[in-house]
């Protein structure tokens, strides 16, 4: 992956790829012009050998074509869309496969800016939405779909797992089956998988069936907490359009962002090995500490009393991850205090970074979901979310201890 893509003789010898900060491509001759636009435009396929000409970079970019294709490796994807945010990733694709009349289920909580998209955005294009939970099997979810009216006009499940606080699991195999199902000679329905919280080395939705996995890049990807940017890997077809979109959208990343990300990929494996094993150990000093009620990580989940989740996450991650969220009794004013006496770990939202992140999902990431909702999918006033980093685990440790008062 480090290397793929890109070669020092391409650029002077330089041993990484530089910023290719250009709007527009200068063509050899007219001939070529002609032969890029060709392409471009879908006017024929590609020849034999033939690579996709540079134009202008709104269509394409150096740094964004290295970008794409050292990223679809980690999904075992035929390829890569990069886009300006997780949110450009997320709408480019639901615009690109949903149209009037359409149906489309997701999965509950989601992302806010990806709720407040389809719950606002999408019905006023005429496109129904329907919402389902982890504890759906699979019967039940298609008895859902049924009840709606819709089932013949179902184009899409979108699934964020896990789920945000809480770690909630959604099996991809069950959506895989229930979309076919729904599915005609002609007609497929589409899984689509928001994979920022385990991917793109814990969990791999391709593999499950899912058509794209999705990511915020600004997440784990990027990882500095100091760029925004997005993904979607999937099939060579789909992508196409994707990318057809994005090219009219205009929400591709520009080189700047294509460049950063090259660079963050570079240590992404060892960021994310050493995030999920600071995890491990945070989440044993919380669990055991007297002012913690309950503390949601994936790597307590009980193979006998949460025998479908445990069974879920045994096939569908590598590990439990380096986001956990953990109540506190007292409420609100307790969780507070807890997250202003934090030294070491920063008081802010988004997650993945090589710094710990600490905020408080009912007035924060969540205060725009109901709050009969919220209490229904264990978000409660006491809980403060965590992300891991990758400090010295002794560090974290003192900090939380530090900062639990009770
Ligand atoms: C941050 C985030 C997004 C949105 O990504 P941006 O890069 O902020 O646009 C979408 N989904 C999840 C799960 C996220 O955490």
């Amino acid at each position: 992956m480090m290397s793929y893509g890109y070669r020092p003789e391409w650029s002077e010898g330089a041993i990484k790829c530089p910023i290719f900060q250009t709007s527009t491509f200068v063509f050899p001759t007219a001939e070529e012009g002609k032969a890029h636009f060709e392409v471009a435009y879908g006017l024929r396929n590609r020849r034999e050998g033939e690579r996709e000409g540079l134009i202008y970079s709104r269509i394409n970019n150096p740094d964004l074509e290295i970008l794409e294709n050292r990223l679809s490796l980690w999904d075992n994807a035929e390829e890569c869309a990069v886009f300006e945010s997780g949110m450009g990733a997320i709408t480019t694709v639901l615009l690109e496969f949903l149209k009037p009349g359409d149906l489309l289920v997701h999965s509950s909580p989601l992302y806010g800016g990806a709720d407040h998209f389809i719950r606002h955005f999408l019905p006023k294009q005429g496109i129904s939405t329907l919402e389902f939970h982890p504890d759906h099997s699979k019967e039940a979810l298609s008895a859902l779909i049924l009840a709606s009216g819709k089932a013949d006009r179902l184009a899409m499940i979108y699934v964020e797992t896990p789920a945000n606080p809480t770690n909630a699991l959604y099996d991809l195999a069950v959506c895989r089956e229930v979309a076919d199902q729904f599915s005609s000679p002609g007609r497929r329905a589409l899984v689509a998988v928001d994979n920022t919280y385990m991917g793109p080395l814990w969990q791999h939705p391709l593999q499950w069936g899912a058509d794209f996995s999705i990511y915020s890049a600004t997440k784990y990807i990027g990882g500095h907490s100091d760029v925004i940017a997005g993904a979607v890997c999937g099939n060579k077809q789909m992508l196409q359009r994707i990318k057809g979109l994005r090219t009219f959208l205009g929400n591709m990343a520009g080189p700047w962002t294509g460049w950063l990300l090259l660079r963050s990929l570079e240590t992404l494996h060892v960021r994310m090995e050493r995030q999920a094993a600071n995890a491990a150990l945070v989440a044993a000093f919380l669990q055991h500490h007297p002012c913690v009620e309950k503390v949601h990580y994936l790597g307590f989940l009980d193979p006998e009393k949460d025998a479908q989740q445990y069974d879920v996450f045994k096939r569908q991650y590598s590990t439990a991850g380096a986001m956990l969220a953990f109540d506190v009794p007292g409420g609100e004013d307790a969780a507070f205090q807890v997250l202003n006496r934090l030294k070491l770990v920063k008081l802010a939202v988004s997650l993945g970074s090589t710094e710990s992140l600490a905020q408080h999902p009912d007035t924060m990431t969540h205060a725009g979901v109901e709050i009969a909702h919220k209490r229904a999918l264990g978000i409660t006033p006491g809980m403060i979310r965590l992300s891991v980093g990758v400090e010295h685990p002794d560090d974290l440790i003192w900090d939380l201890k530090q900062a639990l008062e009770c």
